[in-house]
């Protein structure tokens, strides 16, 4: 049988992150080469001149012009924890190279942290990935069909109109002959203006939506997307039109990933951010090496994300 290779390529051995990533030291020089390439730059006047010290195991900078005194991390998504680098190293490591994702109960006992802890370390970095996808506009082919995060709740309907469930659109770009290259998951309800808002968001022309035909898609008309709609009649005929192959598949994985991972959590609260970890994925998932390098840079380059904005889940810390 043919392997496939975006499932079968070398990701990032535990032996290879240790060697990269697996002392405090090492993890202290890959975000300082990421937050200054050209050596430290005091962040208020832009010196360069500097002495370290220590502060328990905390690196610091003192600017020699202005007496301005920072650390490795702040300012950065590191910055508001006392955790240690490499236990956000670990996770970021454990959730990057996982196929189903980790949830905040695994992440606390493979770091050794309390439950609150995981959690919000977790959060986090979902924000960031949200956070890192939220300008993703797909193009050309793209299949479009509506789904539902939450559990199945008795007695109620299946598919669309169930109650207690969020609605959110799957969007997939895909080759001409069918392939899925990337995907767009966004929690809104199936109505035209909030279809309309996803295309003007993350449509770009010449763009065609592939759909099942479902009345809000048809609100692209006029944006300079394409609409094919190929009504199916719902059910198991649609689940294996080759035609929604991508995004029917996508929605399996993730209705997979999700309901083995993570047994409970606010899909209504928090739902966005469990999306957007799935998009960044596997929008990276041709290059697996590369995901915890290219995340971690992305967090030395964030803001600092506090208890309370992660609480509040606004959609931009
Ligand atoms: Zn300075």
């Amino acid at each position: 049988m043919a392997q496939n290779k975006v499932q079968y390529q070398r990701g990032l051995s535990m032996l290879e992150f240790f060697d990269g990533y697996g002392t405090p030291e090492r993890c202290e020089a890959a975000v300082r080469a990421w937050r200054w390439p050209e050596g430290f730059v005091c962040p208020r006047c832009e010196g360069t001149w500097h002495s370290e010290f220590r502060r328990g195991r905390r690196l610091y900078f003192q600017c020699s012009g202005c007496r301005y005194q920072c650390s490795l991390v702040s300012g950065t998504l590191f910055e508001s924890s006392n955790l240690p680098l490499p236990v956000w190293f670990t996770a970021m490591h454990l959730i990057t190279q996982a196929k189903t994702g980790v949830s905040a109960l695994e992440l606390k006992r493979h770091l050794g942290v309390s439950y609150p802890t995981a959690w919000l370390l977790k959060h986090k970095l979902m924000q960031l990935m949200f956070e890192r996808e939220a300008t993703r506009q797909l193009t050309g082919r793209v299949e479009i069909d509506d789904a539902y995060l939450g559990g199945e709740v008795q007695g109620g309907k299946p598919g669309r109109g169930s109650p207690n469930k969020v609605p959110f659109v799957a969007a997939v770009q895909t080759t001409e002959s069918g392939q899925p290259v990337f995907v767009c998951l966004s929690p809104r309800p199936f109505t035209k203006d909030a279809l309309l808002a996803f295309a003007e968001r993350s449509l770009a022309a010449p763009a065609t939506l592939v759909s099942d035909g479902l009345g809000c898609f048809t609100a692209v008309q006029g944006t300079g997307i394409r609409h094919e709609p190929h009504v199916t009649g719902g059910g198991a005929a649609s689940a294996k039109d080759p035609r929604f192959l991508a995004v029917n598949t996508v929605l399996g994985n993730l209705k997979t990933s999700l309901s083995g991972t993570y047994h409970a959590f606010g899909f209504a609260k928090y739902g966005y951010r469990y999306l957007g970890q799935v998009q960044y994925l596997f929008n990276r998932r041709f290059d697996l090496r590369t995901i915890l390098p290219r995340l971690a840079r992305a967090a030395c380059q964030s803001n600092p994300c506090g208890l309370r904005a992660v609480r509040t889940a606004e959609q931009y810390c």
